[in-house]
């Protein structure tokens, strides 16, 4: 029977050295295998020039380097760039960068499209096809890394491209572990948010992983009533529910728990809404994002007029509550938040 070839971007560097075992060399094989994939970027064995020749056939037989291919890159106006990112069977991905001054921020996808269907998102009209691996998760990074250059440095990750990352919960945990460990791409967890949907007993899980990355939580509404209208996963995990999750969640000092509020004309943006929302994070130490819709079409929904954004936003900040207008990047470019989808390709046939 043909065995299946294990992604080495999947590995954490303990299990390098355990494969390496495995295939006859020392231990530390494994550790300079995971300086070349994750500090120094190079996914080509035969450029591996301090592992012995014989140990990199062993590999190649074994193994593979799921760098996913760059098949377009799209730059907008803004200096951010989307990334179209072919898996291995032929499923697309999307990845965005994000220059802000001295921050470069990857927006990467945990799964081919999304099954949570809200309501303002594009890609919830896509429906799920599948999962990502957490070699596809951290292939993305890899790729972006590739296409910079050496000079550019992704210095903050966060998990809101297509996809619910808990709902991908082994391999978004198996990514965030790579992304962290010292010797692998060793991130701060500071540097990495998690955003979901709201899944509670994702959260409830992520919660006991020890992680310390921060989490952000795609509100939306201050009623069931509104949220189940654009989210039907309230009907599963309603607000008091979420919110009772959130509280148990173990913030790190200094951290503090992100709310996403995409802000729809007439729908969730009165002064009453506010005040509820006041109410809903009363305690949490929390910041809000509003995010001022992203037009597609054929979407029902209208951005705002600006006074009654900034209004909005005033209100949260007279009740001491931080809150940010995020204008979101990469608009022109079908990047900005929730505007992430790609046609389906025909699959490869598998080999
Ligand atoms: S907002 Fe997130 S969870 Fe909702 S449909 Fe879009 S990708 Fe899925």
């Amino acid at each position: 029977m043909q065995r299946t070839r294990v992604d080495l971007l999947s590995l954490l560097p303990n299990e390098l050295e355990t494969l390496s075992q495995r295939l006859g060399v020392d231990r530390y094989r494994g550790r300079q295998l995971a300086a070349w994939l994750f500090k120094k970027a190079v996914y080509d064995l035969g450029a591996m020039s301090n592992l012995p020749r014989e140990f990199r056939s062993r590999l190649a037989e074994e193994a593979f380097i799921g760098v996913p291919q760059v098949e377009r890159i799209t730059p907008s106006q803004d200096g951010s760039r989307k990334f179209v990112l072919r898996l291995a069977d032929g499923a697309r991905v999307q990845a965005v960068i994000m220059p802000d001054r001295d921050r470069l921020t990857l927006c990467l996808s945990t799964q081919v499209g999304c099954g949570y269907a809200c309501a303002f998102c594009l890609t919830g009209t896509m429906g799920l096809d599948r999962n990502l691996t957490a070699g596809e998760i951290v292939g993305q990074l890899a790729a972006v890394r590739q296409a910079l250059g050496p000079d550019a440095r992704v210095t903050h990750l966060v998990f809101m491209g297509m996809g619910e990352p808990l709902a991908n919960y082994e391999a978004t945990v198996k990514a965030l572990r790579l992304f962290i460990h010292p010797e692998a791409f060793g991130y701060s967890p500071r540097r990495i948010t998690v955003s979901t949907v709201g899944l509670v007993t994702g959260i409830q899980k992520l919660a006991k992983e020890d992680l310390k990355v921060n989490l952000a939580i795609s509100l939306h509404a201050t009623t069931n009533a509104v949220r189940m209208e654009l989210m039907p996963v309230n009907r599963g995990w309603p607000l008091e529910s979420l919110l009772a999750a959130c509280r148990q969640f173990p913030l790190p000092v200094r951290q503090r728990m992100t709310f996403e509020y995409v802000l729809l004309d007439g729908v969730n943006d009165s002064p009453e809404d506010a005040l509820r929302l006041t109410r809903l994070v009363r305690g949490l130490r929390a910041k809000i994002n509003l995010i001022p819709f992203n037009a597609w079409d054929p979407s029902r929904f209208r951005r705002p007029p600006l006074p009654r954004i900034l209004a909005f936003q005033a209100l949260l900040l007279e009740h001491g509550i931080t809150a940010t207008i995020r204008w979101s990047k990469g608009e022109d470019i079908g990047a900005a938040c929730g505007q992430l989808k790609e046609p389906r390709l025909p699959k490869m046939a598998s080999a």
